[in-house]
């Protein structure tokens, strides 16, 4: 039996625990931190971050999920609420910084409750009554949308855009990103099938929808043609080089015909591959791997524009958008396997060489060229296009869309308060801060646009009472506005999965009480007492 007094280590030397209150308090606190670090970027209005890495290299954005990832955040618990920025990327494509704010304010409102002494399951189990009763609310509010609404979709990707790098140009941008997406559309919608290439040099406004795929490649040889018209395309994923490392032959070279013989033969391989290329009826060859120069020449000679080393992303782009097939094997080059496209080109912008394989007939993979004055600009406006784009796609996907400015989470605020009436206790209370939590998003939007949130929030809820369920903030006023009217629009998907992953990882937050660090990898050993003391 072990001493009453003596303590009982169960864990080695080095380790951190905490538990209990501490460690909840500690998990909300740094949950609560990393909201509080990108709140003030959020809506039209928010500023920008300016992130400067160890190297000295500057990101400067608006956008949640690239600010925390730049940031490195270590803590725990900040981690999960950085993966939710995460999934709803990957999920979305927008919406990053809602769903980090939201769930912060969930965890705010949920210390309140644990300051109350209610039980942290009860807290997560209210949570979760409430999550799922407001993706009911969601998708009874939504408005219906499909590829015919061209006005709506453009309002969608307007609405990614407002307040980033391409307020200028969003227009034009938004006529953009949705012609792209309707190009590229077959059964489903694969974003992979839009390249975002970009260009510094000239304006924003210089950006273009390519019909086709612009590869940032120059033609290999001086001598070959530099634009073609009616290009037939032979797509190639194997080398026009003779590969002497392949095979260990050794060769013993006893006279100078020896070796003008071994040359010619080689010669004879390059032009014969170049030859093959030829046959086909290609006029572009565009290859995967390495072209010899000899054979470069056999090329520029027949009057081939080639260019090599090309991605495989974009190899794989561009059967999509020219009809062709990648040949693997010389041998099995013929014409059915070249791709089509109106005009094969080299295009000079700034001093840097691109081939633009253009005019494609019906491509189902399109180029976004963004241009941009510098490096940040373009940066910038390419984050806001991707939101465009991502939320275009989820919009189509599931066909809903719901207004913007705050509204929806009026709306969800107050029929998430009517159904808390429903229920009884302390999930009532649980469920009372979630619908309060709701309203993180209007007040954020408010602040950020010196609005004053009490005043407006009390004429938002007014209007809503009075049935007005797109009532939102008109940033640029101050005053409250139909968003739908307005033409704040976004898919639905962004408030579903948002409100899903912040009430999850709360709930998964407020479940940890206990917190357990090994001191293994951290690289500092335990502190140890100066000689000589005890
Ligand atoms: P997120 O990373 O969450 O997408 P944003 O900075 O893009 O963050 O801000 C999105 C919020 O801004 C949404 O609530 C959206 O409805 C709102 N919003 C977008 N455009 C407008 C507008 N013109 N007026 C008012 N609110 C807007
Ligand atoms: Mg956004």
């Amino acid at each position: 039996m072990a001493d009453d007094k003596q303590p009982v280590y169960i864990l080695s030397e080095g380790n951190q625990r905490t538990y209990g209150k501490e460690a909840q308090r500690n998990n909300i606190m740094a949950a609560k931190l990393v909201a509080e670090t990108v709140r003030s970027t959020l809506g039209p209005k928010g500023m920008d971050k300016m992130l400067v890495d160890s190297m000295g290299d500057v990101v400067i954005t608006n956008d949640g999920v690239t600010i925390l990832e730049e940031m490195q955040i270590e803590h725990p618990a900040a981690k999960m609420i950085v993966e939710i920025a995460k999934t709803q990327e990957d999920e979305v494509g927008d919406g990053t910084t809602s769903a980090v704010v939201f769930a912060g304010e969930l965890l705010k409102n949920a210390e309140s409750l644990l300051e109350k002494n209610i039980h942290p399951t009860i807290v997560a189990k209210g949570f979760r009554l409430a999550e799922s009763k407001a993706q009911e609310i969601l998708n009874e509010i939504a408005e219906d949308v499909s590829l015919d609404n061209e006005d709506i979709l453009e309002k969608i990707a307007m609405t990614a855009m407002t307040g980033k790098g391409a307020e200028a140009s969003k227009e034009k941008l938004a006529k953009l990103a949705v012609g792209a997406v309707k190009q590229v559309l077959d059964d489903n919608i694969d974003l992979n099938n839009i390249k975002v290439e970009k260009k510094v040099g000239g304006g924003v406004e210089n950006s273009e929808l390519i019909q086709g795929i612009v590869l940032d490649k120059e033609k290999l040889h001086s001598s070959m043609p530099s634009k073609i018209n009616d290009a037939k395309i032979a797509l190639i994923s194997v080398p026009l080089e003779i590969k002497d490392t392949e095979i260990d032959a050794k060769i013993q070279i006893t006279s100078p015909e020896q070796m003008q013989s071994f040359i010619e033969q080689e010669e004879n391989m390059l032009r014969s591959m170049a030859q093959k290329v030829i046959d086909s009826g290609a006029n572009v060859l565009i290859s995967q791997k390495g072209i010899d120069d000899l054979a470069q020449h056999y090329l520029a000679k027949a009057g081939v524009y080639a260019v090599r080393r090309v991605k495989q992303s974009d190899m794989e782009k561009l059967i999509r958008a020219t009809g062709g097939k990648i040949v693997s094997n010389l041998k099995d080059l013929s014409e059915s396997d070249l791709g089509k496209s109106g005009l094969v080109e080299e295009v000079k912008i700034g001093d840097e060489e691109f081939t633009y394989v253009t005019n494609c007939e019906n491509p189902k993979a399109v180029t976004f060229l963004v241009r941009g004055g510098t490096e940040h600009v373009v940066d910038e406006v390419e984050r806001a296009i991707q939101d465009a784009l991502g939320d275009l796609a989820a919009a189509l996907k599931n066909g809903k869309v719901v207004g913007g400015a705050g509204a929806p989470e009026i709306e969800l605020s107050k029929r998430l308060r009517e159904f808390a009436n429903t229920l009884s206790g302390r999930e009532q209370l649980a469920v009372l801060a979630f619908a309060e939590s709701m309203e993180a998003i209007p007040i954020t939007l408010a602040e950020n646009a010196g609005i004053d949130p009490i005043d407006i929030l009390t004429e938002l809820k007014a209007r809503h009472d009075s049935g007005d369920k797109w009532a939102g903030i008109d940033v640029f006023s101050g005053k409250v506005v139909d968003s739908w009217s307005a033409g704040v629009i976004e898919p639905l998907k962004i408030k579903t999965q948002a409100i899903k992953s912040a009430a999850e990882v709360s709930e998964m937050i407020l479940r940890i009480d206990d917190v357990i660090a090994s001191g293994k990898g951290s690289g500092q050993a335990p502190m140890q007492p100066p000689m000589g003391y005890e």
